[in-house]
């Protein structure tokens, strides 16, 4: 099992920016690891991912991409 990348409390504290909602960690279409809102964010049915990048969740709404849940 891999290393975390950062530590669970970091985890712990990261939120989506736009509403606040928690975040869940997901796998995108290319594989590599995201964070995603648990909650509907950007309308009925649509959440908003976060990628991570080096390792570093990049919790910016220009970055999200919105993904049907
Ligand atoms: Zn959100």
């Amino acid at each position: 099992m891999a290393r975390p990348a950062y530590e669970s409390w970091v985890r712990e504290i990261l939120r989506c920016p736009v509403g606040g909602h928690e975040l869940v960690d997901v796998v995108d279409d290319a594989g590599e690891p995201a964070l995603q809102c648990a909650v509907d964010c950007g309308g009925p049915g649509q959440r908003r991912r976060y990628p991570i990048k080096d390792g570093i969740p990049v919790l910016l709404a220009d970055d999200a991409v919105l993904v049907q849940a």
